[in-house]
């Protein structure tokens, strides 16, 4: 019997790797100290725990921080008059500390909550919040423990515990390749939560196991023989498959018991890749292959990284049975998956940069054809996509979606208007900050509100990012303080005009307001006024018609252009390149930009608008934000045109250019659009999907092309595959 942490240390000397077996008792001891007087629901010390789970993290030869982590985890959260995060980096480092600090915000799954969005979103959390993924493997390590002794717990929270494990850490586990780590963790799950089904599976295997109870040692030997005949190195593992993918196959994917052909299943390690295809070889020459049985992940590696190839045969006595053949190498990264090729950077991991993001994406879509269901591959997808959200935490433990970059008062809109309005300060993992405080990952957010508020302040609506918010802060001026929004909207037309050299009477100044209040369809010039003080319309709305009813009033006789028409065409130059192909009036080197409403592409007709500080913004001729503009600023239209050097589509000037399709919810339809780019050489510069309500899915795309007739090659192209519905020009966001 091993007593404390002789077992582990244990381990750590047969995985032959380097500890500090000084910091990792010290990290025992303080434990154990900490957690004295503790107990474990079965009537153990408490100290069992943090042992166990550094035994589970040992095993996937981590490292020491994370072992001292794994000691520690639940320290500061059980005990916090024993201990503390400060006092936890002065005894153990940085690193332990930032570890433990990650596990211990990571105790969420407090909440009753069960729908697909919620867990969908914890699983999000978790990987968002995988600055350092050895949290991730400690909590998997934590939760696996408590499952192996979730018959302690009382009735009720077994099943919460276990459709936890299910839905949340075993897919876990699984897209880290942690394939021994998901398979116990579900079969410990299924056992909580089918307890019939879970018995019903075993006894039938247990059964058929005890009538064909030679079969798995006359085959091992067969196999033995002729291996060992052909000069190939090997270990044979014979075995059944885990209950739960037995379950799977049954209760899920309605098969019979008779028809599962990998019930048994034998795994052979052998030392290099050509002895792989040497092994299969002689196994389809022993025995009778299942057409369409054989997988080949060597060649083409599972999107975590997974590589083997398997097979499935039929032997004499006619009992099927699956092989799997593997070398070591791939054997160690199926069962410990990204703990086996272990490496990580000291400090904050780099963010992928958009071209890793798109190969690993395309590499999923190449690996669409092998996977069993869909949903695991646009799931797989989803992970990577939602960087730009931010994952905060109520004081109940509440998950709450946040774009990045949002902030308290963001969070506190989020929750309900009242609080927004009512809040006096905000609390961010215990402590008082300015309401204007970043949120991150994994923060821990409490609003502290006042019935004696006096509601939000003017500020706010620059200050929260969220339009949520703001449109709830607007709402709230508007509804509260009418005279002193009319006086605010008053003073802002009022330095606005005095910015733009709009000199009048006070009639004239109320005629020209009338004017735009109309236009408008407000029915007074309070109204206005009051709207620009909640902040209900932008200034800039009323400032660019401000110039054309000044005229109206005060200078009726001068002239303006209303229409595009009136706006001359000039035909492109031969000798001007122009900035990014583009002309301006005749002149080179405007700087231009292109509108992300209409995007237009060499060979669209053009118009350009000045923009306040960015140049030309240059539009297609019928883009409906034009004609907008037009009603409101005439004055602002430049004539620009292509360079005759960009039609004629020689310097392969590339240009974003995007599209939507329609198409029939296919497997490998994503493949099918990429290959067929990829052919065009056109390469995609964003991808992403929706489903339709009719089970269509809409892929928006963005890719590189020269001009327009290039581009309507590509639809047109796009259109020939198979199950595209349709095929639109799109534009960016
Ligand atoms: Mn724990």
């Amino acid at each position: 019997m091993f007593n404390g942490i002789d077992k582990l240390l244990f381990i750590l000397e047969d995985g032959g790797r380097k500890y500090d077996i000084d910091k990792i008792s010290e990290a025992y001891e303080y434990a154990k100290e900490i957690h004295k007087g503790q107990y474990r629901k079965s009537g153990e010390e408490y100290i069992v725990h943090p042992i166990a789970v550094a035994e589970i993290v040992a095993e996937y030869s981590m490292d020491t921080d994370s072992i001292c982590a794994a000691f520690l985890h639940d320290t500061l959260e059980d005990c916090p008059d024993k201990t503390s995060l400060e006092e936890i980096r002065i005894r153990f480092g940085n690193d332990v500390a930032e570890l433990v600090d990650g596990l211990t915000k990571l105790v969420v799954l407090k909440s009753e909550n069960q729908e697909d969005t919620h867990i969908e979103s914890l699983r999000k959390m978790f990987f968002a919040m995988a600055k350092d993924v050895r949290v991730i493997m400690i909590k998997l390590a934590d939760r696996l423990h408590n499952m192996r002794t979730l018959s302690a717990q009382p009735e009720e929270k077994r099943r919460a515990i276990a459709l936890e494990t299910m839905y949340v850490y075993a897919p876990l586990a699984h897209r880290l390749g942690m394939q021994r780590m998901k398979a116990e963790l579900e079969d410990l799950s299924l056992r909580y939560l089918d307890p019939k089904g879970y018995e019903q599976v075993s006894e039938s295997v247990n059964q058929k196991y005890g009538q064909t109870m030679g079969f798995l040692e006359k085959i091992r030997e067969e196999i033995k023989k002729e291996l060992t005949k052909n000069g190939i190195k090997f270990t044979l593992e014979g075995r059944v498959k885990s209950v739960y993918s037995l379950y799977n196959k049954i209760f899920v994917k309605g098969r019979s018991f008779e028809e599962i052909y990998d019930f048994y299943a034998f795994r052979i390690i052998v030392e290099t890749n050509s002895n792989c295809y040497e092994t299969l070889g002689i196994i389809h020459d022993l025995y009778n292959a299942i057409p369409n049985r054989l997988k080949d992940y060597i060649s083409t590696p599972k999107p975590n990284k997974y590589q083997a190839i398997h097979t499935s045969v039929i032997g004499e006595d006619g009992i099927p049975f699956e092989v799997q053949i593997r070398t070591k190498e791939m054997n160690q990264i199926a069962e410990y998956g990204i703990a086996a090729h272990w490496k990580y950077k000291s400090g904050e991991q780099s963010q992928p940069s958009v071209d890793e993001k798109l190969e690993w994406i395309s590499r999923l879509i190449e690996q669409e054809e092998n996977t069993e269901n869909p949903d695991d591959f646009y799931g797989a997808l989803k992970i990577d996509l939602f960087q730009d959200e931010t994952f905060v935490f109520t004081p109940k433990g509440t998950i709450i979606t946040l774009p990045q970059n949002a902030n308290c008062i963001d969070f506190a809109y989020k929750i309900h208007s009242e609080v927004g309005n009512h809040m006096i300060g905000a609390k961010v993992n215990g402590v008082i900050v300015p309401i204007d405080r970043k949120l991150n990952n994994g923060d821990i957010v409490e609003i502290i509100t006042s019935s004696s508020s006096k509601g939000p302040s003017r500020d706010w609506l620059n200050i929260a990012l969220t339009s949520e918010a703001k449109t709830k802060i607007r709402q709230w001026f508007k509804k509260e303080k009418r005279p002193e929004n009319i006086e605010t909207g008053k003073n802002m037309v009022v330095s606005e005009m005095r910015r733009l050299q709009l000199g009048c009477t006070t009639a004239e100044f109320n005629s020209i307001m009338e004017g735009i209040a109309s236009r408008l369809g407000m029915g007074s010039i309070d109204d206005l006024f009051s709207m620009l003080g909640y902040g209900g319309i932008a200034l800039d709305k009323v400032s660019s018609k401000l110039r054309e009813e000044y005229i109206k009033v005060v200078e009726p006789d001068k002239n303006i252009i209303t229409s595009v028409s009136q706006i001359a065409v000039v035909n492109p130059s031969k000798q001007l390149k122009g900035f990014r192909g583009v002309i301006v009036d005749g002149l080179e080197g405007c700087q231009v930009k292109f509108a992300k409403c209409c995007n237009p592409l060499p060979g669209d007709n053009i118009l350009g608008f000045i923009t306040k500080g960015y140049g030309i913004s240059i539009h297609k001729r019928d883009c409906q934000n034009i004609m907008d503009l037009m009603k409101d600023q005439p004055d602002r239209f430049v004539n620009v045109s292509w360079s005759q050097s960009i039609n004629d589509s020689s310097d392969g000037s590339n240009y974003e250019a995007f599209m939507q399709l329609f198409v029939e919810d296919r497997l490998s339809m994503l493949a099918d659009i990429s290959t067929a780019l990829a052919e065009m050489k056109v390469s995609i510069t964003q991808i992403t999907t929706q489903k339709t309500q009719n089970n269509n899915v809409i892929v928006n795309l963005a890719v590189t092309c020269k001009n327009l007739s290039h581009f309507n090659n590509i639809m047109s192209r796009l259109k020939d595959i198979s199950g595209i519905i349709d095929v639109k020009r799109g534009f960016g966001k």
